[in-house]
Order: C-alpha cells, then sequence, then structure tokens
C-alpha cells in the first residue's frame, strides 16, 4: 500500500515527519509526499527523499495513494480525487459540527478523524488534542511575554525591586496546565480556575494557586471532559474572574467544553477596568473565545489590553508540533496496517471512535 502525505494549506505543519521513514517502512509501506509538504516545518524535500519517500504532486499523491494524511481537512473536490476505498486521515472534529457526519457518508472512502481517539492512556500515544494543545500552551506564555512590556521573576536589583508578574490560567487542561508550569519556570505567581475537581490537585502540583467557584456542576460521569456550566456558575464565575484579573498582568485562556461554544468568562467591563499593558491570550478562540472582544486569528488591543485570538499556536512551533502530530499518527498507523495492509478493525475501540466514515 502506499501512503501520500499532502501539503497543508494553511498550516505550517506537515503530518508526517522523515523521522517517520523506518517504521512506515517496517509496516510495508511504500511513502510518497507533495513537493514542499514539509518546507515550513524545517523538513526540505532532500529529507524525506533521502529517507525513502517520493516527492510527487498533489494530483498524483491524492489519486494515488491507498492512506492519505492532512492536518487539516482538504475541500470536496480533492477527496473526490482519492482512490475509492482508500483511507484519508485527518481532523475532522465532528463534535463541532454534526453535518460533517452525513456528508462524508457520500464519499467512497474511509475516513479517520484523529481528534476523535478516546482520551484513554491505552491511547495516550495517538492523541493529537493532547500534543497539540500541550505545545499551544507553552506557546501562549513566551507569546504573552513578548507583547507585554515586563519581566516574569521579581528581581532585586541597586535600582529598585521589580514585582513579579501575575498570570492568571482559565481552565486546566492540558494546554493550560502546560502554559501553567511555563509560567512558573520563568518566574511568574500564577493562579488558575477550571470546573473540574480533579484539576485543583493537578494545578497545586505545579505550584500554582487553584481559584475555587462553589457549585460546580459534577463531571465524574464525562469521561475526563469538562461539562456545561449552570448560568448562576457562570455569573459566579465571571465575577471572581475579574476581581483577579484587574490585579492580573497575563491570562492565558484555555477553558472550553467539548462540542460546545466557550464559556464567557472574561466580560468586556473586565477588560476595560484591567491594567493597560496587560496582555490575554485566547486559545479558545476558535470556539468563540473566553473573551468578550476575541477576534479569531487576529491580534487586538481594547483600553490599551492585548487579546490574542489563536487556538493554533502549535503551529509556530511547526518542527516539534510536526514531529509530535507524526508520532501521534504512525502509533495508530501501527494499529491499523499489518504487512502492508489496513485493516479497520472496529472491535478496537480507538479504531472504532477514530473511523467516522466508511467506504
Ligand atoms: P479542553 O480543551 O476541552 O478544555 C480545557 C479546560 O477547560 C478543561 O480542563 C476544562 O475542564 C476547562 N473548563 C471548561 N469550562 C470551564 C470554565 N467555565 N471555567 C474554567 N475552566 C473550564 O480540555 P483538554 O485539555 O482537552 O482535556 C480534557 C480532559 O481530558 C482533561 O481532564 C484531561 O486531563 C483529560 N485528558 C486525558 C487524557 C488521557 O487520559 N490520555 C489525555 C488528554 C486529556
Amino acid at each position: 500500500m502506499v501512503l501520500g502525505i499532502l501539503k497543508e494549506q494553511n498550516f505550517n505543519r506537515v503530518s508526517i515527519a522523515p523521522s517517520a521513514s523506518k517504521k512506515l517502512t517496517g509496516m510495508g509501506l511504500k511513502s510518497q509526499m507533495e513537493t514542499g509538504a514539509g518546507n515550513n516545518a524545517g523538513f526540505g524535500d532532500h529529507l524525506y527523499s533521502e529517507n525513502g519517500f517520493d516527492i510527487q504532486s498533489r494530483d498524483v499523491v491524492l489519486s494515488s495513494s491507498d492512506i492519505i494524511i492532512s492536518i487539516a481537512p482538504i475541500s470536496d473536490s480533492e477527496m473526490n480525487k482519492m482512490k475509492k476505498g482508500a483511507l484519508y486521515i485527518s481532523m475532522f472534529a465532528p463534535y463541532q459540527n454534526n453535518e460533517v457526519l452525513a456528508h462524508l457518508s457520500a464519499f467512497p472512502i474511509n475516513v479517520v478523524s484523529m481528534d476523535m481517539i478516546p482520551r484513554t492512556t491505552l491511547a495516550q500515544s495517538m492523541d493529537v488534542l493532547s500534543s497539540m494543545a500541550s505545545l499551544a500552551g507553552y506557546k501562549a506564555v513566551l507569546k504573552a511575554g513578548d507583547h507585554y512590556n515586563n519581566m516574569f521573576p521579581m528581581m532585586m536589583t541597586a535600582a529598585g525591586t521589580i514585582p513579579p508578574t501575575k498570570v492568571m490560567i482559565l481552565g486546566a487542561g492540558v494546554a493550560g496546565l502546560q502554559a501553567i508550569a511555563t509560567a512558573k519556570r520563568l518566574g511568574a505567581v500564577v493562579e488558575a480556575f477550571d470546573t473540574r475537581a480533579a484539576a485543583k490537585e493537578e494545578v497545586m502540583s505545579l505550584g500554582a494557586t487553584f481559584v475555587e467557584v462553589e457549585g460546580a456542576v459534577d463531571d465524574r460521569g464525562a469521561g475526563g471532559y469538562a461539562v456545561q456550566q449552570s448560568d448562576e456558575y457562570l455569573a459566579k464565575q465571571r465575577a471572581l474572574v475579574q476581581e483577579r484579573a484587574l490585579k492580573s498582568n497575563i491570562v492565558i485562556a484555555t477553558a472550553q467544553v467539548r462540542g460546545r461554544k466557550a464559556p464567557l468568562l472574561i466580560t468586556q467591563e473586565t477588560i476595560d477596568n484591567m491594567k493597560p499593558g496587560s496582555v490575554i491570550v485566547d486559545l479558545a478562540a476558535s470556539t468563540g473565545g473566553n473573551c468578550a472582544y476575541t477576534e479569531n486569528n487576529n491580534t487586538i488591543v481594547k483600553k490599551g489590553v492585548t487579546i490574542i485570538g489563536n487556538s493554533d499556536l502549535s503551529d509556530e512551533l511547526s518542527s516539534v508540533a510536526s514531529t509530535l502530530f507524526s508520532n501521534n499518527i504512525i502509533n495508530f498507523l501501527q494499529i491499523v496496517v499489518k504487512d502492508g495492509v489496513a485493516n479497520l478493525n472496529e472491535e478496537n475501540e480507538i479504531i472504532k471512535s477514530a473511523l467516522i466514515s466508511k467506504a
């Protein structure tokens, strides 16, 4: 079977790194990639050629591969160019748009959506959402620091004492926890909010303060995900977020509820009263944002507060993000491909969850 890698149209990342070559060969796969697919991740065509990948045009990759991979979904007209029965692996986020499944069923291909891999210990090595979120959390802090006109650690100098930067994290999931760890390493004083009871211990183990809002809906049956909170809870939380935001210098907002619009936690009133020079990085921007002023994929300044709306910050770490994404894909392919043949065995829970459309 032939595996094909497409160049991303709007990302710097590439879905398979040259380092995957040995494992792909070991699975009995031949690999081809679109010209220049890895350029923006620092992997030039020569690195792929040296590792046994064939370099081809986009059309050849689309029409002659048995397994095709792209991070972002491609257009319908391009999906129509694929071989009948091909396996297409991408990220369709069907939990955000339930029309996706009906739409895909019209194509005679098998579709795996990597964002549907279960968040279980067994599937951890294939969890692209965690890999990308972790990098995004790290980059969010660096980006905030870049826009902030001050430094993170407390510093005592002959010219005076500089107080540490105060960082507030909204949502202590994968991205939020990495943001906490990064801000702590840089010397900031960090506090975090989350609705999940389990998050408290994780936040505290990283040396940050957990800010508790009483009355959260019990999430024990939600498989580790957050659940929708009541209007009353969210109003109480917004008031507490406002109180803490006015004392903060940097806010990293990551709060999301799978399949729903992100909760609004930072109101216009909060921003209007924050210290000028403060910076908000809203990683929940693509699902509506945690901040009232957030514009997805845009950086704006309101009353002196910089608001960066970006849910794809892992793309700014394109080399490491591509390597981790590639490792996740290889780990998934290893449960699917045996002796060069793909077997989408739905008795395997991971395959069953991720296979969102069948040929
Ligand atoms: P996510 O991106 O869906 O949400 C980010 C965080 O926002 C979550 O921690 C969520 O609880 C929080 N949140 C939601 N509403 C909020 C509100 N009103 N205020 C404050 N915070 C709010 O989450 P994620 O990072 O993808 O992680 C989801 C869960 O999956 C976590 O529990 C994580 O530990 C778990 N997980 C498990 C595994 C594994 O076991 N292999 C892997 C990855 C993630």
